[in-house]
């Protein structure tokens, strides 16, 4: 897949975040979102045809134009929705030299058991994955990261090596 006839759904960018991920990232927020959380606070990503459409190699330019970034995160909505754009985008992303964190409202288990190339793709190109969805009743604003106690970040090439989820508390 050309990195230029890709286009991505997305509700948004930040250029410069110190609270999705470790160090200074670029933040990507997909548009489309399946879950619906109760209390999500991004209730306009939720619509799969809103936001705007942005090819992969604009993208790619602008993240490469932020040059104090550590990495890139993908988050939402619900990335896994666009999982072979992000996917290519993404291994762009590790060949200059950053890292990519992959936020997601399924679990770990869940993305496995869907068996889809493309979510693997995705997968695979993460150095970290936050998974499940917000629950309000699992709450917690003390965590890192993370809006309830139920998601988990995971390290994914451990996690890949071992067969079961590595975790971190913190990056
Ligand atoms: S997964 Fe995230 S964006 Fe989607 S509804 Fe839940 S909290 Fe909102």
């Amino acid at each position: 897949m050309e990195l230029n006839s890709i286009k991505i759904r997305i509700a948004g960018t930040v250029k410069e975040s110190v609270v999705d991920g470790p160090g200074l990232r670029y933040v990507i927020f997909t548009q489309g979102c399946p879950h619906h959380c109760e209390g999500c606070h991004n209730q306009d990503t939720w619509d799969p045809k809103g936001g705007k459409l942005i090819g992969a190699h604009d993208l790619l330019n602008d993240i490469k134009k932020a040059r104090l970034i550590r990495g890139v995160t993908f988050s939402g909505g619900e990335p896994f929705l666009q999982a072979r754009a992000l996917a290519r985008l993404g291994r762009e992303i590790k060949n200059w030299g950053l890292d990519v964190i992959t936020f997601t409202g399924y679990t770990w288990e869940e993305l496995l058991r869907n068996n889809d190339p493309g979510f693997k793709a995705l997968i695979e190109i993460s150095d970290y994955l936050v998974d499940g969805p917000f629950m309000l009743a699992e709450r917690d604003i003390g965590l890192a990261f993370r809006g309830s106690r139920n998601q988990r970040i995971i390290k994914v090439r451990d996690t890949l090596d071992v067969g079961q989820p590595v975790t971190l508390n913190y990056f």
